[in-house]
Order: C-alpha cells, then sequence, then structure tokens
C-alpha cells in the first residue's frame, strides 16, 4: 500500500500539470535516431536531435561496437576504481586529452553526471560561483551540490560579471572563486565571449569552467569553442558531452593533470557509479579520431545549418541570432508556438516547440537542429513545410 501523501501529492501536482497544459507527454521513436525518424508509424524530417554530425548511426561506429561487445562483453562491471576501468576507458581519456588540448582527461557516464561530479569535487560552502544566466540546468544542479555561494551574472554580460567577480573577489569572504558558463547556449545558438570571461578571470584570479556540450564536434572546426578562441592554456576545466555530436554516450572533463588526479579520488560519480560500457567507449574514441582526422562532417554540418537558416530567413522568420547550426524560429506567443510545432510534426518536420520557463516569457520558439547527415532535399522539405505552416498560421504574410 502506498502512502497518503505520497499519493495526494501525485495526484495534486500532476492534475495541476495537465490541466495547465504542461504536462510533456514524450514521443517515443520507433526507428534509428537518424536525419529521418519514425513516430506513430510515420516518417518525419529530425530537426530535434543533437546528433550533429549524425555519428550515432554512423557505419563506422557500429563496428567497432560491436567488435568491443564481442571481445568485452555489454558491461564494465564495476565502478572505475574496483575493476571498471578497462584499458579502452584509458584510451579514450588520452583521446580526449588530445583532442582538447590538455595533459587529461576523465570519462564520466553522461555529461549531466560530469556537471555534478566536477564542480562539487572542487567547489565548496566556502568558494563562490559566478554563473551565467542561461546556463544548463546540469551545471547549475552541479553549483548548487557543491554548497558553493552561487552569483548568477546577466547572459554573457561582461560588464556584470567583472563587476560581480570584484564585488565577491574584494569582500574576501571565499577562498576560491569560479567563473561557469555554457561554450554554445542551445536554446540560441550564441556562443560564450570567452576571450572577455578570460580576461576577467586573469584580472580576478577566477578558476574557469566552460561547458561546451553544444560547441564540441560544432565549433572550432568540431574541436570546440575553447579551441576556436585558442584557449586551451587558459581554461581549467573543459567539460564535454559524449552523447551529442559525438553520437553516443558520456561526458568527460579535459584539464591538467592535478586536476584530473583530484577528479579520480575526489568526484563521486566516477567513485560510486559503474563505467561506460566498452561499445560505448570505443564507439566514442572512434568518433573523437574521425573528427580529428577530418573537418568534412563538420563542414557539411555548418553548410546544412546555413543552408536551412537562409531558408527560413528567406520566407520571413524570426531565426534570431544563432551563431552555430542550431536556428531557432521564434515564434512568441507560447500556445501559439506550441501549436505550430504541432503542425510541423503532423506534415512531417519534428522540430519541437520550447517555451517559458526554458525561455522567457513571450519569445516561444520551434528549435532546429540539422545535422551533417541531412541531404539538401530533406531541408528543402523541410523549409517548404514551415511555408505552408508559417502561411497557414498567419505568421507569414
Ligand atoms: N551540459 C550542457 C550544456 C547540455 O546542454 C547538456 C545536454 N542537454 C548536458 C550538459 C548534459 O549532457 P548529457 O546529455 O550527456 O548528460
Amino acid at each position: 500500500m502506498s502512502s497518503n501523501a505520497l499519493e495526494s501529492f501525485l495526484n495534486e501536482n500532476l492534475n495541476e500539470l495537465r490541466d495547465k497544459g504542461l504536462y510533456n507527454e514524450i514521443d517515443i521513436v520507433e526507428s534509428a535516431n537518424g536525419p529521418v525518424i519514425k513516430i506513430n508509424g510515420n516518417q518525419l524530417i529530425n530537426l530535434s536531435s543533437n546528433n550533429y554530425l549524425g555519428l550515432a548511426t554512423d557505419e563506422r561506429l557500429k563496428e567497432v561496437a560491436l567488435q568491443a561487445i564481442k571481445e568485452y562483453g555489454v558491461g564494465a562491471g564495476a565502478v572505475r576504481t574496483i575493476n571498471g576501468t578497462l584499458d579502452l576507458h584509458i584510451k579514450l581519456e588520452e583521446k580526449l586529452a588530445e583532442f582538447k588540448g590538455t595533459e587529461a582527461a576523465i570519462a564520466y557516464q553522461s555529461g549531466f553526471n560530469c556537471n555534478m561530479a566536477a564542480i562539487s569535487a572542487v567547489m565548496d560552502k566556502n568558494d563562490a560561483i559566478l554563473s551565467d544566466e542561461l546556463n544548463h540546468a546540469s551545471i547549475i544542479d552541479g553549483c548548487r551540490l557543491s554548497k558553493a555561494k552561487i552569483i548568477r551574472f546577466n547572459h554573457s554580460d561582461m560588464d556584470d560579471l567583472r563587476k560581480k567577480a570584484k564585488e565577491a573577489k574584494e569582500s574576501g569572504l571565499y577562498n576560491k572563486i569560479m567563473v561557469i558558463t555554457d561554450g554554445v547556449f542551445s536554446m540560441d545558438g550564441d556562443i560564450a565571449n570567452l576571450p572577455g570571461i578570460i580576461d576577467i578571470a586573469e584580472e580576478f584570479d577566477l578558476i574557469t569552467y566552460v561547458d561546451d556540450a553544444h560547441g564540441s564536434g560544432v565549433t572550432g572546426k568540431g574541436a570546440g569553442t575553447v579551441k576556436h578562441f585558442g584557449l586551451a592554456d587558459k581554461v581549467d576545466f573543459q567539460i564535454g558531452t559524449l552523447s551529442k555530436a559525438i553520437g553516443v554516450v558520456g561526458g568527460y572533463v579535459a584539464g591538467k593533470q592535478n586536476l584530473i588526479d583530484w577528479l579520480k579520488v575526489r568526484s563521486r560519480p566516477f567513485l560510486f557509479s559503474t563505467a561506460l560500457t566498452p561499445a560505448d567507449v570505443v564507439a566514442a574514441t572512434r568518433a573523437v579520431e574521425l573528427l580529428m582526422e577530418s573537418t568534412e562532417l563538420n563542414d557539411r554540418l555548418w553548410e546544412n545549418g546555413n543552408y536551412l537558416k537562409k531558408g527560413l530567413k528567406e520566407l520571413g522568420f524570426n531565426i534570431g541570432e544563432s551563431e552555430t547550426p542550431i536556428t531557432p524560429c521564434i515564434i512568441g506567443d507560447e500556445k501559439k508556438t506550441q501549436l505550430f510545432s504541432k503542425r510541423l510534426i503532423e506534415e512531417g518536420v519534428y522540430a519541437k516547440s520550447i517555451v517559458f520557463p526554458t525561455v522567457p516569457q513571450g519569445t516561444g520558439r520551434v528549435r532546429n537542429m540539422p545535422t551533417a547527415a541531412h541531404t539538401k532535399e530533406m531541408l528543402d522539405k523541410a523549409i517548404a513545410v514551415y511555408e505552408k505552416v508559417g502561411k497557414e498560421m498567419g505568421i507569414l504574410v
């Protein structure tokens, strides 16, 4: 028998969400996560995945993953510190360090886990963290877990950051101060002002932490946002995920050897959660190798991104100020945005709406993430559907 208190908590809150239309019904994908996906039996052009380079279904990655399963099995068997560290994990970490231009790297089971692990292993209640107001939820939760004082600065506002860094430093209240930012902000596709952040960090002796989940494989010809700005030796924590452009699953920190040594003895998801599987690890390693060998997929990603942006802009849509292939189509009103996305999906384009509280009120948008795997024909079809639905709903005149 379940608790009465739990039952009433769940019923009240679920009913409220459903009444307000805020309960997110999850679509079930009945195919591989490629440029075209099957949902409810319908083939849809997929503009909603983070599989930026199309590597999630790449034959070369599937091949090495199958081989690893045959040789090593399907599970790592233990946490990394007991006997879950396979030679395959070390190879991945060496490759990630090379990729990011750092002394060392450490892999985690997800990008989310990585932020929970890394921030709280270094920061504590005697410290402060300056955090961009639009940072990802996993950064916010990682900061909270550390118990450090969290000081939010206005999005990419260097004057606000400098003012708050100065105040924090001069207060004398904190042992260590960190500044933390996404490398690429996934809702608008804008790139963090890393040169500005590094200047301020140098002025006030801040620890620097960049989560480049949406930048790795995308910006800097694939090498990521830190390398894009040539700042690999200036950023203390370079965070990445293996689940987006890399196409697999997992997360990592790249940095100096002593930082990685510390994370190996103090970061809790590393110490207390089972290691990534052999198939994940070899597929991710191969993906990083492919990125380092050639910019072909990265070039195609940008070409497709620019093509889609141009097409939507020419139709008259507001596509914001994205600096990456992420292409928001800003509708504004929340209900209208949701209806717009629903109609796109009915017409064969899987592009999801993103509304308040994920983005500010009145800036509801349908977010498009073209990938290297889309063909021009797919993008043309998507643009034609946007035109049809835009006219039908009076968004385009
Ligand atoms: N950091 C950022 C900035 C992200 O956008 C995301 C994913 N949405 C994550 C971390 C989490 O990564 P993962 O999906 O690998 O857990």
